[in-house]
């Protein structure tokens, strides 16, 4: 049995959560999910950066460092022997008898865990096929928060329409997938949501804003809509897990793999290589 880091103790046995947790009752809190390629983490600590951020944002107060956290899943991924996987951290506001309010007091629960999982070399040389739908989520998109019915319910709509991920629309406007931002490239440049709230600003996102300045291609952080992702030269996603995915068809168009993302995916796989 794998290693799991449960509110300040390794442990190896199961860990049992209080019904009355926050982030049961009404998904109170806030995750992250960070890459290991080879035994390393990847950006991990853009990711404990963003945790603490989202953590600010809704009034979590905790008490580890950037350092800590970073301290703690390299603990695991080394007692756990994770070579490729995947790092799943998650806070809540903690437990405390069912009340909207915040409680008076309340101590953070944070759970953290690994797995081993394999890149997606099929869907990142195919591409994937997505659908568009409204995007039906909360107004602070920008927090990773534990809250993702919105998320849920239009993924699985993609599921059911045989596509693997929701491109989403706010009022005719491209926001982002449901795990992953959304970009299209239109004659060379590089087009996607600006991070405001409306979106999550992936970390993957920064490493391609990167990685397109290092490569001179334009990186505009512009919102567009529907009509201008349909005629797009090339669309992609991106996550932690899925890195730059090609989109091979939206809807009932198909597009092509493009050379703006394959050399993305060049660039990505730099970064990997460089760790
Ligand atoms: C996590 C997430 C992403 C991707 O963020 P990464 O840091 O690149 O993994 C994009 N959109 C949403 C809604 C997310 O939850």
């Amino acid at each position: 049995m794998s290693v799991k880091y449960f509110n300040g103790e390794f442990v190896k046995d199961s860990i049992s959560i209080d019904p009355n947790d926050r982030g049961y009752q009404f998904g109170d809190g806030i995750y992250e999910v960070i890459r290991v390629y080879d035994g390393k983490l990847f950006t991990g600590i853009e990711h404990f950066e963003r945790l603490l951020r989202s953590a600010a944002e809704i009034q979590i107060k905790l008490e580890q460092t950037v350092d800590d956290y970073m301290a703690i899943c390299e603990r695991l991924v080394a007692e756990n022997y994770i070579q490729n996987g995947n790092i799943y951290v998650q806070v809540t506001r903690g437990a405390a008898v069912r009340n909207h309010l915040f409680p008076e007091s309340s101590e953070p629960v944070t759970f953290i865990y690994t797995y081993d999982s394999e890149r997606p070399v099929q869907g990142m040389k195919e591409g994937v096929k997505v659908i568009t739908t409204d995007d039906i989520r909360w107004l602070r998109c920008d927090i990773k928060s534990l809250n993702l019915l919105g998320n849920v319910l239009n993924k699985q709509k993609a599921k059911e329409a045989g596509g693997t991920e929701a491109i989403q629309l706010r009022e005719g406007i491209v926001t982002e997938g449901t795990s992953s931002n959304a970009y299209i490239v239109k004659e060379g440049a590089i087009y996607t949501h600006p991070a405001n709230n409306l979106i999550l600003n992936g970390i993957t996102r920064q490493v391609i804003k990167t990685c397109a300045a290092e490569m001179g291609i334009p990186f505009i952080e512009q919102s567009f809509d529907k009509d201008a992702l349909f005629a797009a030269d090339e669309i992609f996603i991106s996550s932690t897990s899925i890195e730059v995915t090609p989109v091979n068809q939206v809807d009932d168009q198909p597009f092509a793999v493009g050379p703006v993302t394959q050399k993305l995916q060049q660039a990505f796989e730099q970064k990997i290589s460089a760790l």
